[in-house]
């Protein structure tokens, strides 16, 4: 097993530091040595010119000869520990650089090993998405929305608050699919979505429910009057003209909408009135109608 990063870090500086200091001592050492024998030559060499102009006893030169062997001695020593010391040098150098490759390779797997943990979360995420949005308008798909209307339901009995939920249908979406063309049909839903979404608060959600139909849910609604205005400004909006390949379209809409705790308690229940409200509102100028109304 390869030893973990910050440790092989950790044992490269300690192994650095460690022969570094042997190796500098050593060299203190020797450099000493050299000195001390540079400086006994000298004297050595001064006795033997003194004898060589005869002043000095034949005993202090043969004694000074001795010395100058004993000085040579300790140069070679000096000369072995020297290259002793580099060869201890050059081992620790080895360590090193393999310590360092190591740390190196280490460091290049665990950037590997983050970049795979970062593509799988990425891809994770973009599966995630495309199985809880619909692939043509980019909206929250079916699914998406019913798991956020049972916590909007949640937190509307959990605080006391009104949800407002918006059943909307494109009118003759058929015909403009058949006048037009499939494509043009697909420009006016990914149209319908982004007017939709940018009527409604943040918090809000809008949803493509399937074919031409989009769901709505509206948290802490104060006034119903309020979801009705609300309602009619989105026909309003979306039937502002919209222009396609120098084709003029203005797209009318048909709004049903159904009131917690008013017209019902549960997600199944809201639905199925919101519904049964788009339907009586089809037709209508208003094109929105409250499920109370409806009856
Ligand atoms: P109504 O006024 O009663 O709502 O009628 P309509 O024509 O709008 O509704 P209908 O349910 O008869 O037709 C909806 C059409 O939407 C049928 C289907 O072929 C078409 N459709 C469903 N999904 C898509 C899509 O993703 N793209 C396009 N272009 N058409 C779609
Ligand atoms: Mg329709």
């Amino acid at each position: 097993m390869k030893p973990k990063s910050k440790d092989l870090k950790k044992a490269v500086t300690v192994a650095k530091n460690a022969s570094l200091k042997r190796v500098l001592n050593q060299n203190e050492k020797i450099k000493k040595t050299v000195v001390q024998a540079a400086s006994e030559l000298t004297s050595v060499n001064e006795v033997l010119k003194q004898g060589k102009e005869a002043k000095i006893p034949a005993q202090i030169i043969k004694d000074a000869i001795s010395q100058n062997k004993e000085v040579e001695y300790k140069v070679a020593k000096a000369g072995d520990d020297l290259h002793q010391v580099n060869t201890e040098l050059a081992k620790e150098m080895i360590v090193r650089l393999g310590l360092e490759s190591e740390l190196s390779d280490t460091k290049a797997d665990l950037a590997d090993v983050r970049d795979d943990l970062l593509k799988s979360q990425a891809k994770e995420e973009e599966t995630r998405k495309f199985a809880l949005h619909d692939a043509l308008t980019g909206l929250p798909n079916r699914e998406l929305f019913e798991q956020s209307f049972d916590n909007g339901l949640i937190q509307a009995k959990r605080h006391g608050w009104r949800l407002a939920v918006l059943f909307i249908d494109i009118d003759n979406f058929k015909n403009i699919n058949d006048t037009y063309g499939h494509d043009m049909g697909d420009k006016v839903l990914i149209m319908v979505a982004e007017r939709l979404k940018s009527s409604v608060r943040e918090e809000d959600i809008i949803s493509r429910w399937g074919g031409d139909e989009f769901v709505c849910l509206l948290l802490e609604v104060k006034q119903e009057a309020d979801v009705t205005r609300f309602a009619e400004n989105m026909v309003n909006q979306i039937s502002e003209s919209c222009e396609y390949n120098k084709t003029v379209l203005s797209i009318k809409t048909s709004i049903g909408i159904a009131i917690y705790p008013a017209d019902g308690e549960t997600a199944e229940i809201l639905f199925k009135k919101a519904d049964s409200a788009m339907y009586k509102a089809k037709g209508t100028e208003r094109g929105v109608m409250l499920f109370r109304e409806s009856l």
